[in-house]
């Protein structure tokens, strides 16, 4: 086993898909970079587990923009494993699919923007000029965001104007028919019980990087972290797991160690914390730190976690779907007013990929937002003191869950061969993130100034990175992670390497 050295030029705190990125742009620099895990199995959100010989991944279902020259394609060529990464592109004609209450019509979200247009048209037939105005601004807003538009970027800075402005508002404001708002609004590219909050440029990456191609992996997510940490080493960067960083030690206003929860202590001058802001804020000295920084960055408002069913299904019975499945009991999920008695909701069904698909699928996941306050009463708790209370809410909320799945999949209860459950805890547990937040801190158009998580700090070599800076899911932290990076080789720097890497 290797052994970790006493000092590195930078130490990155956790090895989800932010910390790698960092970790593979310094590592490519010269930098000696030193990656500390918490878990056993790197990757954070990209982590899977088997059950019963089936792969299920935890934080990753699909990917957009890989296309060679688009967006994620870029970043991912420029670490070296976008041709190494095996993907299935989904369906074209409608990557994401949406259903509501007991109208029967499915909703299709088309790959390419003119097909994306052409299908929902053929759905709404007054609605062309609402629905091309809606795809207009989406690639307008996504010119205004520095890091989609690399040629011209001169600094990561986004554009004030574009901060404020809401995505449901813009979206209620193309059409006078709520049912198409809510197809422009669902699948996931909105934030949960905070879609009047929702920024637009927000809605905007994640709608437009689908649009652009939308992909799943095949086999398993952890690939992607497999597939970087190979690099990083290959570039003389160490990757640790069951490493646990306790604490950060700060002199004189600057960074100079980590403490591990094993008593080892490792030098470095630079930290770059992958952890939620809030966490890393836990690992320091209070007294070394502004009281209203803490203040501010523990009160901020996190998006919900999700209750998830890993499903095993009886061989032959249950197709493979090459798309997403979204459904919403009713309009009001668009309204914010979700009660955890009318929970779930909503839920998102999907068939993972694997090599050698057949016509059938042998797992399925199905995920629900479900509010935190439900949980707070097992929070303090190791895992397995969570006791009997625990087991029959699960239980229960499995039941609710699955006679919601059964409106649009009638019969799949008796499909199951049997299922696994994850809630909130399960992230909190896992990746430590606050509240088992799935996207991290709430980006809110009606207050955006304050969500906004910069990547340096006040405290000399101790920056931050992941989905809470700017944008959520994995185009979003691979583009946080990299303008973390920048902060430290410099922006126009760093951006020409990845262009020129094309
Ligand atoms: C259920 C779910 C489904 C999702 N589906 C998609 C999707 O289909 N497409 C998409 O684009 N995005 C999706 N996302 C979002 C995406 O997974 C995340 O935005 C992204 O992976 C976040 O990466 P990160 O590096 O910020 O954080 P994380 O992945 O949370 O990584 C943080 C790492 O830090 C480690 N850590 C924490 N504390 C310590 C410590 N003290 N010492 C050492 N290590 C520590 C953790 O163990 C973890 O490995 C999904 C998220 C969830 C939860």
């Amino acid at each position: 086993m290797r052994e970790k050295k006493t000092k590195y030029d930078i130490i990155i705190i956790g090895s989800g898909l932010g910390g790698l990125v960092c970790g593979y742009i310094l590592s490519r620099e010269g930098f000696r970079v030193c990656i500390l895990e918490k878990n056993h199995q790197p990757g954070g959100n990209l982590q899977t587990f088997t059950r019963d010989g089936h792969v299920f991944d935890t934080g990753l279902h699909y990917i957009g923009s890989m296309s060679p020259g688009q967006t994620l394609y870029t970043f991912f060529n420029y670490f070296g494993i976008a041709d190494k990464l095996r993907l299935r592109k989904l369906d074209e004609d409608g990557y994401d699919v949406i259903s509501f209450g007991n109208d029967p019509t499915n909703y299709k979200h088309a790959q390419g923007y003119d097909k994306f247009v052409e299908t929902l048209h053929s759905l709404f037939p007054s609605q062309h000029p609402g629905l091309k105005d809606y795809t207009d601004k989406l690639q307008q807003t996504i010119r205004a965001i520095p890091l989609y538009n690399l040629k011209h970027a001169s600094d990561y800075i986004l554009d004030p104007g574009v901060l404020n402005q809401c995505a449901m508002g813009f979206i209620r404001s193309l059409s006078d028919l709520p049912r198409l708002h809510h197809v422009l609004a669902g699948a996931n590219s909105m934030y949960h019980s905070a879609v009047n909050r929702t920024p637009l440029y927000l809605h905007a990456c994640i709608r437009n990087s689908y649009i652009n191609s939308a992909w799943r992996p095949v086999d398993s997510s952890d690939q992607i972290a497999g597939l970087l940490i190979e690099n990083i080493r290959i570039q003389g960067g160490e990757v640790f797991t069951d490493s646990e960083v306790k604490k950060i030690g700060i002199e004189d206003n600057a960074v100079n160690r980590v403490e591990l929860c094993n008593g080892e202590i490792i030098k470095a001058d630079k930290i770059i914390s992958d952890v939620h802001p809030a966490v890393t804020l836990k690992m320091i000295d209070t007294d070394k730190l502004r009281k209203a920084y803490i203040a501010r960055i523990s009160k901020l408002e996190n998006t919900p976690g999700f209750f998830t069913l890993y499903l095993i299904m009886k061989d032959n019975t249950f197709p493979y779907l090459n798309y997403n499945y979204f459904h919403y009991r009713s309009d009001d999920y668009f309204n914010d007013q979700l009660d955890i008695t009318t929970w779930p909701d909503t839920f998102l069904l999907y068939t993972p990929a694997v090599s050698g698909q057949g016509q059938f699928t042998k797992t399925v996941s199905i995920l629900s937002f479900i509010p935190y306050k439900d949980f707070r009463r097992w929070e303090n708790l190791p895992p397995d003191q969570r006791g009997e209370d625990y087991e029959e809410y699960k239980e229960k909320m499995s039941n609710r869950l699955l006679d919601l799945v059964e409106e649009r999949f009638p019969g799949i209860r008796q499909k199951i061969v049997r299922y696994y459950v994850s809630t909130p805890l399960t992230f909190k547990d896992h990746t430590a993130t606050k509240e088992g937040s799935a996207y991290g801190i709430l980006k809110d158009c009606e207050n955006p100034v304050r969500s906004i998580i910069l990547p340096a700090t006040k405290v000399k070599g101790l920056y931050l990175t992941g989905q809470n800076l700017n944008i959520h899911g994995i185009l979003g932290t691979t583009i946080n992670a990299v303008i973390t990076a920048s902060e430290i080789i410099g922006f126009r720097y760093l951006i020409n390497k990845i262009l020129d890497a094309q």
